[in-house]
């Protein structure tokens, strides 16, 4: 069982691919197979068909030598005499003798035919004599004959019947002749085996042909007897007899060499035709497949691995087929998202949720952050920590909620005056704040400060227990220092120094370290 996550589509096309290709040329053999049989099945049917009407004809031949046999035989006046007498007065030598003399003597067309039997019958066909040939037959006229014959009426009873029937010898052919001429005094029945004319069908056709009884005995082969080569199908022909029960098998070699060069060529053509156009497709597919599916869909894997390894920024490109294209769209849709949120997250762990100021981890991040920059550069770096004055009064006067509202003030303020891109104005803790400045000296510094405390003044937020001034203050502590003069925890200690003088001084003063540059 092959486990869904190992199959890759790749793999999975190129065996399917694999598996139509083996399927398709199974089935291009079977149709050559087919294609043969049924070229080679149509060939012996219409060789059948010339069989059968070369033993017709060579039937109808015989019957036409049997007649003249039997013609020439009644027209002798000894059979006639015999033929009377033995009608007359039942004395049958005579009779006898001028059956028995084409055996002995020859007949028409001898070796043309083989003569069996020649019987004699009156006008109602009861056997008067039959010569004494070593052949036996079932007395009578063969009952097919005797039916073809009772038949017949008028003019017709001057005809001659014939019939191929069934003896306990095997076939034979009877021709029954009416004796007399216009008068009708009796029938000549003439039996021939027509095994040996069969053989004809061989010159008819042009091919090997052997005739069989229905025993299976070989009755006749013709002159070239087919020694069964590769290019040689045979094909039997069962030729009835008048009844309609078999009578010969005759079994005719054809010579297919043409035939199954013709069925190769084709074969071969076809086959080159299909594998020809069906290699175009497939190429046509893995050029197709390769285009806008896998070097896509690798595509697709190395822009979502970036995105995976951290890089949000990379999108999946969307110029794909439908379906990986809502795939595409989902997955940048989701990073975007993602990224959003993670910057949302960012934000929120570097502000203070009071203030939306800077909170004192972003701040000692940043601390860290400039101080690098500052021993690398040799700048200045001015730090301002600020406190408003009386707080705690101030809390105790307006409640807590009234200090956070003040606390927010003063955080606008200092937003406000920390205007550059690099500035960071952050809650330090508590009622303190801080604000770095990159890039600014002492100088700077103290502008800032001033204009923070300008800034309150002019807010004029209103501090009713403050035993200072009736409004609320602040002090700042100052501290710039550029590298290699301190360090930054020396330059925070410094702001705080300067703070505390600022705060013993009275309050709403501005103080910068001592021992700055
Ligand atoms: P000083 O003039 O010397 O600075 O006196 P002060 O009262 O401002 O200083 P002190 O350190 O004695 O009091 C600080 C007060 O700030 C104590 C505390 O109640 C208040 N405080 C600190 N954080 C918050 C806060 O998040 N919200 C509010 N409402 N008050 C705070
Ligand atoms: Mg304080
Ligand atoms: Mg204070």
């Amino acid at each position: 069982m092959i486990s869904v996550e190992r199959l890759s589509l790749r793999d999975a096309t190129i065996g399917i691919a694999l598996v139509s290709g083996l399927v398709a040329v199974a089935l291009l053999g079977f149709s050559a197979y087919m294609f043969k049989s049924a070229a080679f099945d149509s060939q012996q049917k219409s060789v059948a068909r010339v069989i059968e009407v070369a033993s017709l004809e060579v039937l109808s031949q015989l019957d036409q030598r049997v007649f003249a046999v039997g013609t020439s035989l009644q027209a002798r006046p000894e059979f006639r005499a015999g033929l009377e007498r033995k009608l007359a007065s039942g004395e049958d030598a005579g009779l006898l003798a001028a059956l028995h003399e084409p055996f002995v003597n020859g007949y028409v067309g001898a070796g043309q035919l083989d003569l069996v039997k020649l019987r004699a019958y009156d006008l109602d066909l009861v056997p008067l004599a039959q010569n004494a040939s070593a052949v036996e037959l079932p007395p009578g006229l063969p009952p097919v004959l005797r039916q073809r014959a009772a038949g017949r009426t008028g003019a017709d009873r001057l005809k001659a019947v014939s019939a191929l029937w069934l003896s306990p010898r095997g076939p034979l052919y009877s021709v029954l002749l009416p004796v007399g001429g216009l008068q009708v005094k009796g029938y000549l029945e003439a039996v021939v085996d027509p095994a040996y004319n069969l053989g004809a069908v061989a010159q008819m056709t042009r091919m090997p042909v052997s005739v069989f009884g229905m025993d299976g005995r070989l009755l006749h082969q013709s002159a070239a007897p087919a020694e069964t080569k590769d290019a040689d199908l045979p094909v039997t022909y069962v030729l009835p007899a008048a009844d309609g029960q078999s009578a010969f098998r005759l079994v005719g070699l054809d010579d297919v060499t043409q035939l199954r060069a013709e069925v190769w060529r084709t074969t071969a053509m076809l086959l080159a035709g299909i594998v020809l156009l069906g290699g175009l497709a497939a190429m046509a597919a893995v050029v197709f497949l390769n285009r806008f599916l896998f070097l896509p869909l690798r595509g697709m894997q190395a822009d979502m691995e970036r995105c995976a390894g951290g890089d949000l920024s990379a999108t999946v490109n969307r110029r794909m087929v439908r379906e990986f294209r809502v795939l595409a769209d989902a997955f940048n849709l989701m990073a975007q998202q993602l990224a959003a949120r993670i910057e949302e997250l960012r934000l929120l762990s570097c502000r203070d949720s009071l203030t939306s100021l800077s909170n004192r981890h972003h701040f000692d991040v940043a601390l860290a952050l400039e101080w690098a920059r500052v021993r690398r550069t040799g700048n200045w770096l001015s730090l301002l920590i600020i406190d408003i004055d009386h707080f705690k009064l101030y809390n105790d006067h307006y409640g807590h909620l009234g200090g956070d509202e003040c606390l927010r003030a003063v955080g606008r303020v200092l937003a406000g005056v920390a205007r550059r891109p690099t500035d960071i104005a952050a809650r330090y803790g508590g009622e303190e704040f801080a604000i770095l400045l990159p890039d600014t000296a002492a100088d700077g510094a103290y502008g800032i400060a001033e204009a923070i405390q300008g800034e309150m003044a002019r807010l004029r937020l209103p501090h009713a227990a403050s035993p200072t001034s009736q409004r609320v203050t602040v002090c700042i502590g100052i501290a710039s220092c550029s590298a290699a003069q301190c360090d930054s925890a020396q330059l925070v200690a410094a702001a705080d120094e300067a703070l505390y003088r600022a705060k013993h001084r009275g309050r709403n003063r501005i103080a910068v370290a001592e021992n700055e540059g």
